[in-house]
């Protein structure tokens, strides 16, 4: 079967000219009357090499206005219960209306994911009209116009990031690569871990399209697909990689985090981690980028057990965000350990692309809420009422509220904390955005 995806949302907002958009065809109808009568159309759609179904639910929501909350969500159910992510569009230039809100407080009950589109974005005031959406509490509405073709790329590639993976991706196969950066500080170990990594695993480069003639890329695959060296000086020559990884400069390495997904930290287990070290992971941390730590030279450290305790009282005591953050003791110039490396990464990258259900995630905010309420504010409650995951890579939070952009720092971390322990995500750092509503 087919990832599917629901196209919803009430009469006329342009789900059918999304739906087209999406399956690359102009055959459905499309109507100005609300509520013309049309079939459920359904097709299949290649997005980034993975065939996935749509289903357009327009005109099955048609009914006297009284009403039309309670069929649409008659008529959609039936294609929410076999779909694996509902687009849920809203019309940008009519505004938020009464039937979209009971739509979105009965979307966010549902445990399949929702990605909020804003359709009809087009113009000027366009993206402005699409922030109105927030309010729903559905994450970020995705500004599109379908009518224009506009926002369909980011849409597509929000579509493809909310899916769950696609069942045993062959090793190399066609998935995107990771894209991984290897940071740390000069003669940490980088170049030579790099070497060991690559000598161990097969390895691909080759030209790649739209870079300079030289570029080559650093390539390789692990047990779970393809790895890319995300680099900064800009990876010509294979001959090179070891001089531009060594001249790594805090510009690159900010280059790097911001391009990578997951950074390996290399440290030096004989010098530990100090200020050098931790500047580079708070830049990581800032990034949002998950970390592994790779503590190199194990083969030369004599005290392990001191070694290991000393880079961990340093997180633990300076790296509040990055609680949790996997170390694993490597020699690079042996090969010892190395192996452990990867697959910690890939661990770290599947927490980081975490989805929580809305359902899921909305127990959790009133089991803590319930605990802990939020603190007076000038003698004023803050008054949070729902939290929506806006988007993984990092997992970023969104609370809605009354004065909830007061919401205190200590506040914001006892969220952000009971977060990452109920959902389990140790080592990723979180995003927490909170918005104060009427
Ligand atoms: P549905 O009932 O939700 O399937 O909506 P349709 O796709 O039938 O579109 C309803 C109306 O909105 C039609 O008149 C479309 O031409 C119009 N429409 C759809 N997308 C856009 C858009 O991006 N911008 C504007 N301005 N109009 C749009
Ligand atoms: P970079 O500047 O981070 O790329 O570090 P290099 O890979 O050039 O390594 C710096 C120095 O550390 C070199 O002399 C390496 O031989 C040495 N080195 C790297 N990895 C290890 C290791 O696992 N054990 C030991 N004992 N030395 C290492």
């Amino acid at each position: 079967m087919l990832p599917t995806i629901a196209i919803i949302g009430r009469p006329n907002v342009g789900k059918s000219s999304l739906f087209n958009r999406l399956v690359g065809r102009r055959l459905a109808i499309v109507d100005d009357t609300p509520g013309v009568t049309r079939d459920r159309k359904e097709a299949e759609a290649t997005i980034g090499g993975r065939p996935l179904r749509f289903i357009d639910t327009a005109g099955l929501e048609e009914a006297p206005p009284e009403s039309l909350a309670g069929r649409m969500h008659a008529s959609s159910e039936a294609a929410i219960r076999q779909a694996d992510l509902v687009v849920f569009v809203i019309d940008a230039r009519a505004g938020i209306t009464p039937p979209d809100r009971a739509f979105a407080a009965w979307l966010r009950r549902q445990s399949v994911p929702v990605l909020l589109v804003a359709n009809k974005t087009e113009g000027r005031q366009g993206g402005l009209a699409a922030m109105e959406g927030y309010e729903l509490g559905l994450g970020d509405p995705l500004p599109v116009s379908a009518e224009h073709g506009e926002g369909i790329s980011a849409l597509q590639a929000d579509i493809l990031n909310l899916l769950p993976e696609a069942p045993e991706e062959e090793a190399g196969g066609e998935g995107r690569p990771l894209r991984l950066a290897i940071v740390g500080r000069p003669n940490a170990g980088k170049s030579t871990l790099l070497n060991t990594l690559l000598g161990e695993e097969r390895m691909i480069t080759g030209p790649e399209p739209g870079l300079t003639r030289d570029a080559v890329q650093v390539e390789w695959s692990d047990a779970a697909g393809r790895v890319r060296l995300v680099d900064t000086a800009g990876l010509r020559k294979r001959a090179r990689i070891e001089a531009a990884l060594e001249k790594m400069s805090v510009g690159a390495t900010i280059g790097a985090l911001k391009e990578c997904e997951v950074a390996i930290l290399v440290l030096d287990a004989l010098l530990g981690m100090d200020e050098q070290d931790l500047r580079i992971a708070r830049l990581a941390e800032r990034e949002g980028r998950a970390v592994v730590i790779a503590l190199n030279k194990w083969d030369a450290v004599e005290d392990r057990a001191a070694a290991r305790r000393r880079v961990e009282d340093v997180l633990q005591t300076s790296l509040a965000q990055s609680k949790g953050v996997p170390v694993v003791p490597i020699s690079a110039a042996t090969g010892q350990g190395v192996d452990k490396l990867m697959p910690a990464v890939r661990r770290v990258e599947a927490l980081w692309n975490t989805r929580v259900p809305t359902g899921a995630l909305n127990r959790w905010f009133e089991a803590v809420l319930a605990r802990h309420p939020p603190p007076l504010v000038d003698g004023r409650r803050i008054k949070l009422r729902y939290a929506t995951q806006a988007k993984a890579r990092p997992p970023t939070l969104l609370v809605f509220g009354t004065r909830a952009e007061q919401l205190p720092e200590e506040y914001r971390r006892y969220l952000v904390n009971t977060f990452r322990e109920a959902f389990d995500m140790p080592g990723v750092p979180i995003r927490l955005h909170a918005r104060g509503t009427a």
